[in-house]
C-alpha cells in the first residue's frame, strides 16, 4: 500500500536504527550478535517468579501515571544510599517504559522550537532525533579520541543564551568511558547560575569497573538541582526486553516532564513494577553487577590478546571498542557488514554514533554474553588478519 499525499518527514535523513539493521543482518547470516546491547543469558528466575506472582494476584491493570509508589520509594531509598541524594518519591521519581522514553519525554517537555541542546558525541542514537522532534537544534561537542574524555572548554564554547539542555552519558555507550568527579564539578560550574538543565543518562550506573565509583550527577547537590537522571532496569537486571526505566529530577522539572509523559505512555507496565519494588530491596543484585561484568570484560579481552584488533580501554558499560586500522582501511559500516556476513560476528560500527559519521575505524562489541558465546566470538575474531 502507498499513501499518495504529501508526506512531510520530521526526521528526514534518518534511516532504520543501526541496532535493528545489525541484529537483522546477524540473524540472516547466523552470526554471533555482539552488535545490539543486550545480555544473551537469563535474568533472575526469582524476579520472573515475582512478576508471575503479581500477575496471578490480579495486578494487571494500569499503574499510577508516575509509577507504583512502592517502587518509587525503593528507588528513592537506593538513590540516597548510593549517592547521598534525597528525592521525594511522590514528586521527584517517575517510572517509565524504558530509559529511552524517559529521555524522549524529558527532551519533548523541556525543549521548545529553536532551543539548543548540547550533545557530546559519539552518543546513543536516540538523542539527536528526540531533539529534532521537539524542534530543538543539536550542537555537538566530541569526546577526545582515543581516551574518549570530555574537554569541557569545548562544551563551554557551545553554550549560548539559547542552550536549554546538555546531555551526558556515564558509563558511556558506545566507548565504555566514565566521567570523574572532576568532570562533574566542571559541568556544575558551567550550568551554575544558568537556566540550563542536564540530562544525565546513567543507565549503566552499576556496570563500572576497576574500583571506580559511578559519579552520578545527583552526588553533586548544585548539579542535581539542574539535572534529570535517567536509569533503566533493563541494564541492571538483564531484562532489556521488559522496557522499564525511570527518571529523577527536582520537583518543578519533574512536573513539566510528567505533563508530556502522561500523553506519551501514561504509565509503565504494572506487574513488573510490583516485582521490582520487592526485588530492589536486594542490594547485592545490583552491587555485584560491576564485578560480574568486569569478569566478562577481562575474559573477553584476554581471549582477544594478540589479535589484529586494538583493544581500547573500557571502564564501564558492557561494550568493548576495538580499532581495526591494522586490518583494513575499509569504512566501519562496510567492515562491520563484511564481518557479519563472512566471519559471522556482528558488531556496531561506531561512526553511527556521530551526526557526521566520523569514522575512527572502531567497532563496538557487546560482551554481555555467556562464556561460550564470548569464546566462539573471540575465536572468529582472532582469525581475522
Ligand atoms: N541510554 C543508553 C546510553 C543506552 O545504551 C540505552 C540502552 N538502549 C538506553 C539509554 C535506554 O535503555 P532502555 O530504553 O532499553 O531502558
Ligand atoms: N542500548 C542498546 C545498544 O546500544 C540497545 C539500543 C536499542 O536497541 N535501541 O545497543
Amino acid at each position: 500500500m502507498q499513501f499518495n499525499g504529501l508526506l512531510k518527514s520530521k526526521l528526514s535523513g534518518v534511516g532504520t536504527s543501526i541496532f535493528s539493521v545489525m541484529s537483522q543482518l546477524a540473524t540472516e547470516n547466523q552470526a554471533i550478535n555482539l552488535a545490539q546491547g543486550f545480555p544473551n543469558f537469563m535474568c533472575s528466575k526469582e524476579l520472573i517468579s515475582l512478576v508471575n506472582k503479581f500477575m496471578n494476584k490480579g495486578f494487571n491493570q494500569y499503574a499510577p501515571m508516575p509509577g507504583l509508589l512502592a517502587l518509587r520509594e525503593q528507588i528513592a531509598i537506593k538513590t540516597e544510599k548510593q549517592y547521598s541524594a534525597v528525592y521525594n518519591p511522590e514528586t521527584e521519581v517517575t517510572i517509565t517504559p524504558g530509559g529511552t522514553l524517559a529521555i524522549y519525554a524529558a527532551i519533548e517537555a523541556l525543549v521548545t522550537p529553536g532551543d539548543e541542546v548540547i550533545i557530546i558525541e559519539p552518543c546513543y542514537d536516540s538523542y539527536t532525533p528526540s531533539v529534532r522532534l521537539a524542534g530543538g537544534v543539536a550542537k555537538y561537542a566530541r569526546l577526545q579520541y582515543p581516551k574518549y574524555t570530555i574537554d569541557w572548554n569545548d562544551v563551554k564554547k557551545l553554550v549560548s543564551f539559547k542552550t536549554r539542555l546538555i546531555i551526558i552519558n556515564t558509563p558511556h555507550n558506545p566507548t565504555g568511558s566514565v566521567l570523574s568527579a572532576s568532570d562533574m564539578q566542571k559541568l556544575e560550574k558551567i550550568v551554575e547560575n544558568t537556566d540550563i538543565i542536564v540530562i544525565s543518562d546513567e543507565v549503566y550506573e552499576h556496570i563500572i569497573f576497576d574500583g571506580l565509583e559511578h559519579q552520578s550527577v545527583c552526588r553533586f547537590p548544585k548539579l542535581a538541582e539542574h539535572s534529570v537522571v535517567i536509569s533503566s532496569f533493563g541494564k541492571t537486571y538483564h531484562t532489556t526486553g521488559w522496557k522499564l526505566g525511570y527518571f529523577l529530577a527536582p520537583e518543578n522539572i519533574t512536573r513539566e516532564i510528567r505533563k508530556a509523559y502522561q500523553f506519551m505512555a501514561f504509565a509503565a507496565n504494572t506487574p513488573m513494577q510490583h516485582a521490582l519494588a520487592e526485588f530492589l530491596k536486594r542490594e547485592n543484585e545490583y552491587l555485584e553487577l560491576g564485578a560480574f561484568y568486569q569478569e566478562k570484560r577481562d575474559f573477553f579481552r584476554k581471549l582477544l590478546k594478540g589479535s589484529k584488533f586494538k583493544l581500547m580501554s573500557c571502564s564501564g558499560s558492557y561494550f568493548q571498542s576495538v580499532g581495526y586500522e591494522k586490518i583494513t582501511d575499509m569504512n566501519d559500516v562496510e567492515f562491520a557488514k563484511k564481518l557479519t556476513i563472512e566471519n559471522k560476528i556482528a558488531s556496531i560500527p561506531t561512526s553511527v554514533f556521530y551526526h557526521n559519521n566520523a569514522d575512527n575505524k572502531v567497532l563496538r562489541l557487546c560482551f554481555a554474553k555467556d562464556q561460550d558465546t564470548l569464546e566462539k566470538a573471540a575465536e572468529a575474531l582472532m582469525k581475522i588478519e
